[in-house]
């Protein structure tokens, strides 16, 4: 029934000081190509962001736009690059990319070592071309293009690119500091940050159709503990009645063989709707009448991991274990932790509850470790209108749909103020090339980064055609 509509989602399972820049690229290697090989060459492991933060910022600042270097600390560096000064208070369209990448890592050889930005075949190699440096270098060169409309008229908005550390490891040294402490400052109307790619092959009736997911919503992680202790003889040779271990098996057990309920969200009906819409066909009609045709629509969901991971709550043990000791020796402490992810709508309370319920040992005590923050789905609004038209104009006749993304990003730190925020690459990546995101031989096409750029500059076109409605609800500022 979906199919390979689980591609689309493949992305967020993983989400030397600067030289003179030469003012245009040769014939053969347009300058964002160049630009972004420098910026590779920038090694960024999260926790050293400095020095590619100061590399990029100064090539913004060199291309004519106000920069403001929000933090600078060797392992928090945030900036932003705009059309105007943040300080004449214009709303502002917020353009979102992270600075920090990956360990080089992955399994197996690389072609071209990890942080050498080597250009070759048509391709920019390296961490973070795709993760997420790539989208840096689209926004800031479509930005380039209204540097002189901005100065030569009073433009009703700001466009910001805004660049920041941690992403990979929680946002806590980016996106955080961000929204805690400049917000203000910054006034975002509308924030672009990063999500999914396009992708070819997933619509049945049309293989070669592009579709794309702009995400609206995130299902939100919540860690837990589970502590099972217990005073019992200490030897493996007479095995108590009741103990840690099996005790604790057994409670797992029943928790793993819970059924997971069904839940189509909101943000998941509205994501199927607009798949069947551009699907088409019988399999469009189900899927834009999930109730009608749940009976035949919801196996065929629950045999595709990733999609059935978006319309349950789950619960993952990623961990069990015990002190150390000989194998005689029986324990008398036992942990385990959950990884659960939960649909948007979910009540934290509710669900503690349920997994109490399921594990059905009322020895187990259960932490919570960490939740993340919750962020109500952004509506499908103009801004998502206009993304969808820019994308459009750039790959006609392509499929634009509103997605539920499985994991987290930064994304959700705006969108838990209400900020209306939208996560998409804005580009076709192939499943061969989506497959090198954290992992080996990490490439871009340069064709790719041309027309994600191409796709970036239509955005701001499309806002400007629209007149932009800005009113005084909007916040504006006297100029
Ligand atoms: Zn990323």
């Amino acid at each position: 029934m979906v199919g390979r509509f689980a591609i689309l989602f493949l992305f967020f399972f993983f989400c030397g000081p600067c030289k003179v820049i030469p003012a245009e690229g040769n014939d053969s290697v347009p300058y964002s190509a160049e630009l972004l090989s420098r910026y590779i060459r920038h090694a960024s492991v999260t926790g050293h962001e400095r020095m590619a933060g100061l590399f990029f910022s100064t090539v913004a600042r060199q291309m004519g736009f106000h920069v403001e270097i929000l933090t600078d600390e060797p392992a928090s560096f945030n900036f932003t690059a705009s059309l105007y000064p943040l300080s004449s208070g214009k709303p502002n369209i917020v353009l979102l990319n992270h600075i920090d990448v990956v360990p080089a890592g992955g399994n197996g050889d690389y072609t071209y070592p990890p942080f050498s930005g080597t250009i070759s075949g048509g391709k920019i190699w390296g961490r973070g071309a795709i993760d997420n440096k790539g989208m840096a270098v689209m926004q800031l060169m479509a930005m380039k293009d209204y540097l002189d409309a901005a100065s030569a008229t009073d433009l009703p908005f700001n466009v910001t690119m805004l660049s920041v550390s941690g992403e990979e490891t929680g946002g806590h040294t980016g996106a955080m500091i961000i929204v805690e402490n400049f917000i203000d400052l910054i006034n975002p109307v509308v924030v672009y940050g990063e999500g999914g790619s396009g992708v070819p092959d997933v619509l049945k009736r049309e293989p070669d159709r592009k579709l794309f997911g702009i995400s609206t919503a995130f299902k939100r992680s919540l860690w837990i503990e589970l502590k099972l202790t217990m005073t019992t003889s200490g030897h493996g040779s007479v095995p108590p009645s009741s103990y840690v271990v099996q005790d604790k098996i057994q409670a797992l057990n029943r928790l793993a063989e819970r059924n997971r309920r069904i839940i189509f969200s909101e943000s998941t009906r509205n994501m199927f709707y607009e798949l069947g819409r551009v699907e088409g066909g019988l399999r469009g009609l189900a899927l834009r009448n999930l109730r009608l045709f749940r009976p035949f629509v919801v196996p065929a969901m629950k045999r595709e991991e990733v999609v059935y991971a978006l319309i349950t709550n789950t619960i993952t043990i990623t961990a069990i274990n015990t002190p150390e000791g000989p194998p005689n020796q029986i324990p008398q402490e036992i942990r385990a932790i959950l990884d659960c992810r939960l649909l948007p709508e979910t009540d934290v309370d509710e669900f503690l509850d349920k997994i109490r319920r399921s594990l059905g040992n009322s020895k187990v005590e259960m932490t919570v470790i960490r939740e993340g923050i919750h962020a109500p789905p952004t509506r499908v609004d103009e801004y998502y209108e206009y993304m969808k038209e820019a994308l459009l104009r750039v790959y006609p006749g392509s499929g634009v749909i509103p997605v539920l993304a499985p994991a987290s990003n930064d994304n959700n730190y705006f969108r838990a103020l209400g900020i209306p925020t939208y996560g998409i690459l804005p580009i076709l990546l192939p499943l061969h090339l989506l497959e090198t995101i954290h992992n080996v031989d990490e490439r871009l096409p340069v064709e790719a980064l041309e027309e994600g750029t191409g796709v970036y500059r239509e955005l701001i076109g499309v806002l400007i055609e629209s007149g932009y409605g800005i009113s005084d609800d909007l916040n504006l500022t006297d100029q």
